[in-house]
């Protein structure tokens, strides 16, 4: 009964409940801390992903390190957040060091979570675009393909990207944000869903939620954008929600199937796992031929 439970719901239990405990607590924090305040609670959610994988993951052999553990971390603690609050640092800097005018929230008198849904959907789109035309623009490729390099798909990929792949898409990710005119409160909310979500997305859990699926990327939708198949890796472009793959008709979902194989089939090196050859293999690669989207 509660295998079942947690397999249907456990991934909306936990984006609901993360995001309640955030949005509860929030208002005891400095206001100046709000943005980073989240982050506190990354490294509790992370044990619990760990122990959920090693409970109930969806493919066992994804539980073994294949020499990746170590990259992980350092991307996953120290590159990741650093380039993260940098990417949304640069777009507070811009908006107010040059005074560009933006769209007043305040003015309009709704609630705080409406605010914060329209922020993340006008967000949404314009990762989705970003992330689509780094699959489809040859020089971007170079530098996405380190994350879809990895040969599985777990908690600790989440946050393995390259630098310049990772500034590039944050920093214009972060500017709808600052574009609405967010106030910290719904900084902190769209950081907290963010890294809730961005866990879940890569979490080797085995879930099989309808619902969310139809709602978030969750883990079931984004295992397909790391299959090395035609068809299945274009797809599923989304970040935390999937309403604009819907919308494009890139979702992708298969109920009863589950990706065969994970990683890159492009006619590049196969990615390192190994953190520096990771960071110089975009510059020292010689330009493919064919992308991955030509690949067949
Ligand atoms: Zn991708
Ligand atoms: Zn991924």
């Amino acid at each position: 009964m509660f295998k079942k439970l947690h397999t249907h719901w456990g991934y909306l239990s936990l984006v609901a409940a993360f995001m309640t405990f955030i949005a509860l607590t929030m208002r005891f924090v400095p206001v100046e801390f709000l943005e980073v305040y989240p982050l506190l609670f990354s490294s509790p959610l992370i044990v619990a992903m760990i122990w959920l994988e090693k409970k109930d993951p969806a493919r066992k052999d994804w539980l073994l390190n294949q020499g990746d553990f170590l990259a992980d971390l350092i991307h996953s603690f120290v590159l990741f957040p650093v380039i993260v609050l940098l990417s949304s640092w640069l777009n507070r800097w811009f908006f107010t060091g040059f005074s560009i005018p933006t769209f007043q929230f305040e003015l309009l008198n709704q609630s705080l979570a409406l605010k914060f849904l329209v922020t993340l959907l006008f967000a949404e789109l314009f990762f989705y675009l970003i992330h689509r035309f780094a699959h489809e623009n040859r020089f971007l490729w170079r530098f996405h393909r380190i994350h879809h390099g990895a040969d599985r798909v777990y908690w600790a990929n989440a946050a393995r990207f390259h630098p310049f792949d990772l500034f590039l898409t944050m920093t214009l990710y972060f500017f709808p944000v600052y574009l609405m005119g967010a106030n910290e409160q719904i900084l902190c909310l769209f950081v907290a869903i963010n890294i809730v979500t961005g866990l879940l997305e890569h979490a080797n859990i085995q879930y099989a939620s309808r619902t969310a699926n139809r709602i978030f990327n969750t883990s079931e939708l984004h295992r397909w954008h790391h299959s090395t198949v035609a068809g299945e890796y274009q797809k599923n472009y989304g970040k935390v929600l999937c309403v604009w793959d819907v919308f494009f008709r890139t979702w992708y979902y298969r109920e009863t199937d589950f990706v065969k194989e994970v990683g890159t089939r492009d006619d590049y090196s196969p990615v390192s796992n190994r953190l520096m050859a990771q960071m110089k293999q975009p510059f020292i690669e010689k330009t493919g031929q064919r992308g991955i989207y030509d690949v067949s």
